[in-house]
């Protein structure tokens, strides 16, 4: 493709490299036609019902593309929650078409009902979604072409969200993006560092919640009031290699933040997501034996603004320890 050919729909997206820093920037032109509540919704009648319009509510599963996971695993049965490929994805698959973006693109939908929150979701059913979300992980992990994945969830407009409808998204990618690089690179520094993270939010008063061997603690330079990260306590790389018993520690520990945030700040967008290690890492690499998987939740409650996007500096008008005293205060 050449950068003189217009944007058409039809083209796959592709990856881009801002000369200045390295960062990469996906050109997906298609997603721009992506629907959100508002274009799906009837603009009268029938708008109440979101079995009429919404792509995500059981029964209308005919509007997404067929699932790559589902649970129960049993088709016979109702479905509790389904990862499906994205239908306005940010790369295509590996071996694809020449020139595209490669990786894996998929939305995990999380409720077969109409649920605008994970607080709806009965925490039984969540901890299946984060079961389902490690097998989807897994399975990834083991293609070729694919370095490094994730699963993201934004909830509310503020935090980027187009469907109200609860559901994350799941991305494969076949490069390590900036942000894993840094927190690898800081880990072979130091091997010590996720372990005197927990030490000293221990020490501190900034551990919200520990289950399962997985603290909740808030970070000593959190980017907005309120944000909180799940840290497994022992090292580990890679989430899908994860117990059973850590996966329904994250799915308890995110319910228990988003009640929490709910009650300091009722209403609060927010977004999380999983760092975990690239997928391959060789043996002998420092950064693998100290890596410890974790989920970042990042608050929505001002809008990053020019001084964060043009210097990467952030404020907070709440400190660390403030934050942890207000969460920590709040039942759960
Ligand atoms: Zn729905
Ligand atoms: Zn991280």
């Amino acid at each position: 493709m050449t950068s003189d050919q217009p944007d058409r729909r039809d083209v796959p997206p592709r990856m881009v490299h801002d000369p200045l820093t390295g960062r990469p920037v996906f050109v997906a032109p298609q997603r721009g036609g992506k629907p959100d509540d508002r274009a799906l919704r009837p603009p009268v009648g029938g708008a109440d019902d979101p079995l009429g319009w919404c792509p995500f509510c059981a029964g209308n599963e005919s509007a997404t593309p067929p699932d790559h996971a589902r649970v129960p695993v049993d088709a016979s049965l109702p479905w509790r929650a389904r990862i499906v490929p994205n239908a306005f994805p940010i790369v295509v698959e590996p071996g694809g078409r020449a020139h595209a973006a490669a990786g894996i693109h998929d939305v995990v939908i999380e409720s077969p009902r109409h649920d605008r929150s994970i607080l709806d979701v009965a925490p039984e059913a969540w901890r299946d979604v984060w079961m389902v979300c490690q097998a989807r992980l897994a399975a990834i992990s083991a293609r070729e072409g694919i370095a490094w994945a994730t699963v993201f969830k934004n909830s509310g407009p503020g935090a980027g969200a187009s469907l109200e409808h609860v559901h994350s998204q799941i991305v494969g990618l076949d490069i390590v993006p900036p942000a894993i690089r840094a927190e690898l690179e800081a880990v072979r520094q130091d091997h010590a560092l996720f372990a005197r993270l927990i030490a000293s939010a221990r020490a501190g008063g900034r551990v919200i919640a520990e289950r399962g061997g997985l603290v909740a603690l808030v970070p000593p330079a959190p980017r907005q009031p309120y944000e909180t990260w799940i840290v497994a306590e022992t090292a580990g790389p890679h989430f899908h290699g994860a117990a059973s018993e850590a996966v329904h520690a994250v799915a308890d520990l995110t319910r228990d933040l988003a009640g929490r945030l709910d009650r300091v700040s009722p209403g609060c967008h927010y977004n999380w997501w999983l760092h975990q290690a690239p997928f391959r890492l060789a043996d002998d690499d420092a950064a693998a034996r100290g890596w410890h998987w974790h989920v970042e939740v990042l608050p929505r409650l001002s809008e990053f603004a020019g001084f964060e996007i043009g210097t990467g500096c952030h404020i907070t008008t709440i400190s660390a320890e403030e934050s942890a005293h207000r969460l920590r205060a709040v039942a759960s």
